[in-house]
C-alpha cells in the first residue's frame, strides 16, 4: 500500500445516491481540491453500512435534515492527499482515519469530541450528517474532509481497509459497550443480538475490553458461527424462549448488559425480557422498533438508552486495539464498481461481516 497518486487527474469515479428511494450510480465527477483548513484523503478503504440501505430504499425529504446527492461511504480511512492551507501536524501519503460524525466544532460536546450529539447543528457543515451522510463521503477515490479535526492518524501497523471499518462498525458498539463498562465485571454477562457488521465485531470489543462472559443471539446460524470466532462463550439462535434460555445460563438472573444491534420489535422485547435488574439495555440497531416500558414491563433499574456513532477521543482507542489485532473487523473487499452488488447481499442476508470497497 502507498500513498502515492496519479497526478493530473481532474475527475474521478464516485458512487452517488442521487435521491431518496433510489439505488446508488457510479459516476464521475471533480476531483476534491481543499481549501484553508481542509483536507482531501486518498481512499484506502470504506465501509458499507447497513444504514446505507435505509439512505436507499426508506429515507426520503424530512427523514433527516439533508438531501441527496452525495457520494455514499461515511466510514473511511486511507492517506493524506492534500492539505489545505493552515493545515500542520499531517504528512502527504501519512495513513489516516475520518472521524465521520461533523458538527459545529465550538459547542460543548464537539469541545471533547463528541460530534454526533453536536448542540449547534445548524453551524455543522451539515446539520446532523457529515462525509456519506449528506455531503460527500468516501465510495470514490478521495474525498474531502471540512475541518483538519476530523482526522485521526492511524497507529503503527493498521491497514486503511480494516481501519475503515473500525470508524463506524468499531466505533459503534465501543461506545455503547465503553459506557457500561462498569456493568461488565468477571461475574457479568453480556448479551449481543444480531451478530452482523456492528454486532460481530462488538464481540470482539467486549472481549478485548471486559472480563464478562459473551452470549451472541442472531436468528442466523452462520452469524452465530461468526460471533463464535469472534470469540462469544455461548451463542443462541433467536427464537420464543431465548430470553428463557438466557436466564438459564446466568443462573436465574438474567443479562448484566444487553447490546441490542437490530433494535426490530422483537428483539427489544428479547432485550427487555432478557436484562438482570439494574442492567443495562442499549439500542444501537435502527431497526425502528418500539418497546413498551413501564413500572412492570422491564425488570427494576434497568436503563435503557439508545447511542449513536461514538466520540473522537474513543476512536482513538477503538484504532489502536485494531492496530495491537485485538478488535479485527471480519472484512470484505469489494471494488468500488462492484459496491452496488456487496448492498445487494447486505440487503438479503447473506453477507458476513463488514463489506470494505476498496476504489
Ligand atoms: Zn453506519
Ligand atoms: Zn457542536
Amino acid at each position: 500500500m502507498d500513498g502515492k497518486t496519479k497526478t493530473g487527474d481532474v475527475h474521478m469515479r464516485a458512487l452517488r445516491l442521487p435521491d431518496w428511494k433510489s439505488e446508488p450510480e457510479m459516476v464521475e465527477v471533480d476531483q476534491p481540491t481543499p481549501g484553508p483548513g481542509e483536507v482531501v484523503v486518498k481512499i484506502g478503504g470504506a465501509g458499507a453500512c447497513h444504514s446505507d440501505l435505509h439512505l436507499m430504499h426508506d429515507f426520503e425529504a424530512g427523514t433527516v435534515p439533508w438531501n441527496p446527492p452525495f457520494t455514499l461511504g461515511h466510514e473511511n480511512a486511507g492517506w493524506v492527499h492534500a492539505l489545505g492551507d493552515g493545515v500542520t501536524g499531517l504528512e502527504q501519503g501519512q495513513p489516516v482515519a475520518v472521524y465521520g460524525p461533523w458538527g459545529c466544532g465550538t459547542c460543548a460536546r464537539c469541545r471533547v469530541g463528541v460530534d454526533p450529539y453536536c448542540e449547534n447543528p445548524a453551524a455543522a457543515p451539515v446539520p446532523g450528517g457529515g462525509g456519506g451522510l449528506g455531503l460527500d463521503g468516501g465510495m470514490a477515490e478521495y474525498m474531502l474532509v471540512p475541518d483538519d479535526r476530523h482526522i485521526v492518524p492511524l497507529p503503527e501497523g493498521l491497514d486503511p481497509v480494516l481501519a475503515a471499518p473500525l470508524t463506524d462498525a468499531g466505533l459503534t458498539p465501543y461506545h455503547a459497550i465503553r459506557r457500561s463498562w462498569a456493568k461488565l465485571g468477571p461475574t457479568s454477562t453480556a448479551v449481543v443480538i444480531g451478530v452482523g457488521g456492528l454486532g460481530h465485531v462488538g464481540v470482539q470489543i467486549l472481549k478485548a475490553t471486559t472480563a464478562a462472559r459473551v452470549i451472541a443471539v442472531d436468528t442466523r446460524e452462520e452469524a452465530l458461527k461468526l460471533g463464535q470466532e469472534c470469540g462469544a462463550d455461548l451463542t443462541m439462535l433467536s427464537g420464543a424462549d431465548t430470553a428463557e434460555e438466557i436466564r438459564r445460563a446466568t443462573g436465574g438472573r438474567g443479562a448484566d448488559v444487553v447490546l441490542d444491534f437490530v433494535g426490530a420489535d422483537p428483539t427489544l422485547a428479547l432485550g427487555a425480557a432478557a436484562a438482570r435488574t439494574v442492567g443495562d439495555l442499549t439500542i444501537v440497531g435502527i431497526g425502528g422498533g418500539t418497546l413498551p416500558v413501564g413500572f412492570f414491563s422491564v425488570p427494576y433499574e434497568v436503563s435503557i438508552q439508545t447511542t449513536y456513532w461514538g466520540s473522537r477521543p474513543e476512536l482513538v482507542e477503538v484504532l489502536e486495539l485494531g492496530a495491537r489485532g485485538l478488535v479485527k473487523p471480519k472484512a470484505t473487499t469489494f471494488a468500488l464498481e462492484d459496491a452496488v452488488s456487496a448492498y445487494r447481499k447486505m440487503q438479503d442476508g447473506t453477507m458476513e461481516g463488514r463489506a470494505v470497497i476498496v476504489p
